[in-house]
């Protein structure tokens, strides 16, 4: 069973806490058997570079085990190989450089599958409860999200929520293509434009029309730009943010964060929240988690974006969470890997099973196959040849790694740019050829004969 939390700031939303503890219902969906032989890769990738890099899916940060287990990859190589200097240290090079497409792309991978395969935590809300839930601060593929805007409309909906705020980084973009969408298919869920404005603190913007960017506005006038559309300024993660608390509400912010993505704000923060009766809220940061922690809690009545506006303005709202999976202030590693170890249990581990068995079962395949063909000797390729397939390799390398980064780089997205499922289709296959490229090489170092 998952315990559920709630907090409220106003006796409305506190209402509504209590109400939607009891009423709602976290439904664990089961990773699908025909993903059984991706699974033990998203664990490695998962555990070896997510939880090395300090747990959040910082780019910056993933570049350095990246860079650490690539490097010991081609290490590892060339002190296995005693033939010509030269030959050994490309050989290296490649392992080297196709552990970081693998890995890399591997990352881009895993969270593709993991936002748009519908496995993991879903709320169950009853028909007739009197209120719905919400999450107002989503990322698109308009920024580094792993869903289009249409597809994170459908995503929430199949999660159980019925109002969804769409925020790129510093953009509308993504909330006005899912708004025109959700008119167009009159899906039962009400669509608030908005955008994380990234600036020293980041701030969640909703109901604005026009781009707030950083480059324009410090956090203060930011936070006036959004009244003057119109629109609601809450603080997100403010546990990471530039500016005190105190600071923000006196330039104006609606409210807090009190829930992003896993972690949950600390007393002081709770405390402020209660005692000025600003709005809270329980908000995911969408990317791709299949386990969406946290939701807003809203009065039935919440069906548009005025009225929703107005509900959290007035506090009639509440933030429920999942109080096992969520932790205070600091990113915690012990923790995070143990909660990686319960979903195993709860919703991995027959995918992962089959999945191992179905990896011993082509690793021997494999091993039998390549002991009877090494028998045969192989021979050194030709110079020509042997640079001609570093070459290739080193080309594919660029291309594929190329798509990616410009299929995930907002910045870079002018005209026409690769969707992720293009990008990682190209990876992979690229990946294949890589390693057997290199395989060719490796072959003949170890085992070949000078012609
Ligand atoms: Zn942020």
């Amino acid at each position: 069973m998952d315990s559920l939390a709630w907090f409220a700031t106003t006796p409305e939303g506190e209402q509504l806490g209590k109400l939607a503890v009891q009423m709602v219902k976290v439904e664990w969906v089961p990773v699908p058997i025909w993903l059984a032989p991706f699974e033990p890769f998203q664990w490695l990738i998962t555990w070896l570079i997510t939880m090395v890099s300090t747990g959040y899916p910082g780019a910056v940060w993933l570049v350095i085990p990246y860079l650490l287990i690539a490097l010991l990859i081609g290490l590892t190589i060339l002190r296995r190989l005693r033939t010509i200097w030269w030959h050994k240290a490309t050989v290296a090079a490649i392992a080297a450089l196709n552990t970081l497409l693998t890995v890399a792309g591997g990352f881009i991978a895993v969270n593709w599958v993991n936002a748009v395969v519908p496995f993991g935590v879903r709320w169950v809300v009853a028909e007739n409860a009197p209120f719905a839930l919400a999450n107002f601060h989503t990322h698109t593929t308009q920024s580094n999200g792993f869903l289009t805007p249409e597809q994170a409309v459908l995503w929430h909906l199949q999660r159980g929520y019925k109002v969804v705020a769409i925020t790129d980084s510093n953009t509308v973009k993504g909330g006005k293509i899912a708004q025109r969408f959700v008119e167009r298919t009159k899906l039962p869920v009400t669509v608030l434009v908005g955008e994380e404005f990234r600036g020293k603190t980041h701030l969640v913007l909703l109901n604005i029309h026009s781009d707030i960017s950083p480059k324009e506005f410090d956090v203060p006038a930011a936070i006036k730009e959004t009244k003057r559309q119109g629109g609601i300024a809450i603080a997100a993660h403010p546990w990471t943010s530039k500016h005190g608390i105190e600071e923000l509400v006196e330039w104006g912010v609606d409210g807090f964060e009190i829930v992003n993505g896993s972690t949950l704000g600390d007393e002081k923060l709770q405390n402020l929240c209660e005692e000025r009766k600003l709005t809270a809220l329980g908000n995911l940061d969408l990317r791709s988690d299949p386990v969406p922690e946290t939701a807003t809690v809203l009065p039935k009545w919440a069906n548009t974006t005025q009225k929703v506006a107005q509900a959290l303005k007035e506090g009639k709202c509440a933030v429920i969470y999942l109080s096992d999976r969520i932790s205070t202030g600091e990113f915690n590693p012990l923790k995070s890997w143990i909660s990686e170890l319960k979903d195993l249990w709860r919703f991995r581990g027959t995918a992962n099973f089959v999945g191992i068995v179905f990896w011993i079962f082509v690793g021997r395949l494999a091993l039998l196959r390549n002991r009877k063909k090494l028998s045969s000797q192989s021979s050194f390729p030709s110079l020509k040849s042997f640079i001609l397939t570093c070459l290739l390799t080193l080309a594919l390398f660029a291309l594929s790694a190329s798509f990616l980064v410009w299929s995930m780089a907002r910045d870079l997205k002018q005209n026409w740019f690769p969707s992720l499922p293009t990008a990682i289709a190209i990876w992979v296959i690229v990946c294949l050829i890589n390693w057997l490229l290199w395989w060719r090489l490796m072959k003949c170092e170890l085992y070949g004969r000078q012609n």
